[in-house]
């Protein structure tokens, strides 16, 4: 159920605060009363209002003093202040705009213009807040966009787009900071095959558990992603050849430890991959993304011709 509107007079004459608790209860609101500044900005932080009067002057500070409080408070900021004074010199004015009020009225006051002022206000405050929550919702969809145009839907790991911004930025900051990395690129071995013997929907779900051995095998600062049909690239960042090669032999085993069948790949008769592993030494940082890719590429086609389920540098 919707909370009642609440509206939070601070002003130090409690017959001010009678008149205008008269015309909110007509409505239902509720009012609270604070007779100081001090009061007031309490006050408005535990009831969270949907308004504040606010009277100038005040005993203990002046009204521009809790104005500039309560903007600055994460919970108070947003909750509009008119104020209500018997002040209506120049300088009174533009100051409070200035600290953040949204509207000015002048003692004595009719009942009927405050009535309209702060109905105003409050329908301003709703169109603001609807606009606020449509961002909000605007932004999480750009950004589940954006997740979902960087992942390939069938092994829930990034998409090839996503490897070449990971490679660019990884490789970056490799010559940057003098340190290696390491690209695999692995196959699975007659794969086609597999598709052909099982069906495609048996291929979809061998590549679903290949997306997580992958994942899960390695460290969550290290990429995974599809490079293509049934290739899988991992970039190691900071990691040298040798250790980007026992990397390789655990993902290998991993995949071993499922023991998915594949009778069309003998010898071995389950599921294996080739890797193709290339290296960025800092020593030669001449040496750009697209031949770390290249020389990888080449390592896996040396890998597959030396009989499946092998890795090659
Ligand atoms: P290790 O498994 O022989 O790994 C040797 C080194 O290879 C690691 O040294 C690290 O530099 C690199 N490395 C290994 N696996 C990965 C990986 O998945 N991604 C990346 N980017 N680099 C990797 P480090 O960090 O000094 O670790 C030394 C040893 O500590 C490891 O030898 C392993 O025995 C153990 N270890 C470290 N972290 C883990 C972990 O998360 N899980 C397990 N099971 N063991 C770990
Ligand atoms: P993580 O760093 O994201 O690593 C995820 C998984 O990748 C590890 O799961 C392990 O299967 C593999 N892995 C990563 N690095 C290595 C490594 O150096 N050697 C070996 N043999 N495997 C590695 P695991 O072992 O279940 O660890 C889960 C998480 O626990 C790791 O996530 C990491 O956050 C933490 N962890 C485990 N062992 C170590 C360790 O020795 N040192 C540090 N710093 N963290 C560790």
């Amino acid at each position: 159920m919707s909370r009642k509107t609440r509206v939070l007079v601070v002003d130090d004459e409690k017959l001010s605060f009678r008149l205008l608790e008269q015309i909110f209860a007509k409505e239902d609101w509720e009012s609270f009363w604070a007779a100081t500044g001090s009061s007031g900005i309490e006050m408005a932080k535990l009831l969270e209002p949907d308004i504040i009067l606010l009277d100038l002057v005040l005993p203990d500070k002046n009204g521009f003093e809790v104005c500039a409080a309560l903007k600055e408070n994460e919970l108070t900021k947003d909750i509009p202040v008119i104020f209500v004074t018997s002040r209506n010199d120049r300088e009174a004015i533009v100051k409070a705009f200035e600290e953040g009020a949204v509207d000015f009225v002048t003692k004595p006051f009719f009942l009927e213009e405050i009535w309209v002022r702060v109905k105003t206000q409050l329908k301003l405050k709703q169109y603001a807040d609807e606009l606020k929550e449509k961002n909000e919702q605007l932004s999480l969809l750009a950004e589940k966009l954006q997740i979902l145009s960087l992942t390939d839907e069938l092994m829930l790991i990034g998409n090839r787009r996503a490897f070449e911004m990971e490679i660019e930025r990884v490789h970056n900051q490799a010559v940057r900071l003098h340190q290696p990395y390491c690209l695999l690129i692995a196959d699975i071995d007659f794969f086609k095959k597999f598709n052909d013997y099982f069906g495609h929907q048996a291929g979809d779900r061998v590549l679903r558990t290949l997306g997580e051995i992958f994942k899960n095998s390695v460290r969550s600062y290290d990429f995974v992603a599809r490079y293509g049909g049934e290739e899988i690239v991992v970039i190691l960042p900071q990691t040298d050849c040798p250790d980007g090669m026992r990397i390789a032999q655990r993902i290998q085993e991993e995949i071993a430890k499922k023991n998915i069948v594949h009778p069309a790949n003998p010898p071995h008769n389950r599921l294996t991959v080739s890797i193709g592993i290339s290296c960025f030494q800092p020593d030669n940082p001449d040496f750009s993304y697209y031949e770390i890719i290249r020389k990888a590429d080449q390592a896996l086609y040396l890998a597959k011709n030396a009989g499946r389920n092998s890795i090659r540098v």
